[in-house]
């Protein structure tokens, strides 16, 4: 029984609702879009953030490695001995540094160029590292100078590690072509950190028994108890 009034009144309210209704869904449409352009952006933007991150960490990771010989370089060396004395001094796990020089070295750059001394350094630095246990650490301190961190619960440990790596270097020769292969030998020097107040003061006496190496003739390697290998 509405009035012809009334029936107009509810047609233009029929109409203004289905107007509103088309907006909403228009709305809907355009919001469910923009959502997903969104999401795609924010999926783009973690993985950038993700290839930002690893590349972050191998930057971190390759700031302490020597380019030429891949062992740790002497920052790499910095940071290790410092967790290393954090084990000695907690746990009490022992270890000696073993500070490595080529003897000679400057004649092979001066007869064979610097590549094949190069050459010289990688064999040198691989050949530290294959003989270590995975819980030691080697490090280029400088050019032709290395340091390896050996730890040990016997010192018998310690030398028969020097010994494997003299063993090889005094059984095979460096290949760098086919018609120059050369004798390498090096001097070290070897000191016990329990015999010492601290890590530098070891690294220290190592250095000193290495020159007393090489005053007394090279091609040995001085332990800081006065025996020679
Ligand atoms: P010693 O037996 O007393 O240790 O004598 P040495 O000739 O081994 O030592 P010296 O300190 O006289 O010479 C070291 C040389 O190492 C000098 C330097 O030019 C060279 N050197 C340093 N870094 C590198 C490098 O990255 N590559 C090459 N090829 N040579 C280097
Ligand atoms: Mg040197
Ligand atoms: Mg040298």
């Amino acid at each position: 029984n509405f009035s012809k009034h009334s029936n107009r009144e509810i047609e233009l309210l029929y109409s203004k609702l289905a107007k509103i209704v088309f907006e909403l869904e228009t709305n809907i449409e355009s919001s469910k879009l923009e959502l997903v352009k969104g999401r795609d952006e924010c999926n783009t933007l973690q993985n950038d953030i993700k290839k930002l991150q690893s590349d972050l960490e191998k930057l971190k990771k390759e700031k302490d490695i020597d380019f030429l010989t891949g062992v740790l370089n002497r920052r790499g060396y910095t940071n290790t001995i410092l967790q290393i004395e954090k084990k000695y001094s907690m746990l009490n796990s022992k270890y000696a540094i073993v500070f490595f020089d080529i003897d000679d070295f400057k004649d092979i750059n001066d007869s064979h160029g610097h590549d094949c001394g190069d050459v010289v350094l990688k064999t040198f630095a691989t050949i530290l590292h294959k003989m270590m246990r995975e819980s030691d650490v080697i490090c280029r301190y400088g050019g032709e100078e290395f340091v390896a961190l050996i730890s040990y619960k016997e010192k018998d440990e310690v030398i028969s590690y020097v010994k494997r790596v003299k063993d090889i270097i005094v059984k095979h020769k460096f290949v760098y072509t086919n018609d120059i292969k050369l004798k390498v030998r090096f001097s070290a020097g070897i000191a016990f950190r329990d015999n010492y107040n601290s890590y530098e003061d070891t690294i220290k006496y190592a250095d000193i028994l290495l020159y007393k190496a090489k005053h007394e003739g090279k091609d040995k390697t001085i332990l800081d108890n006065g025996q020679i290998i």
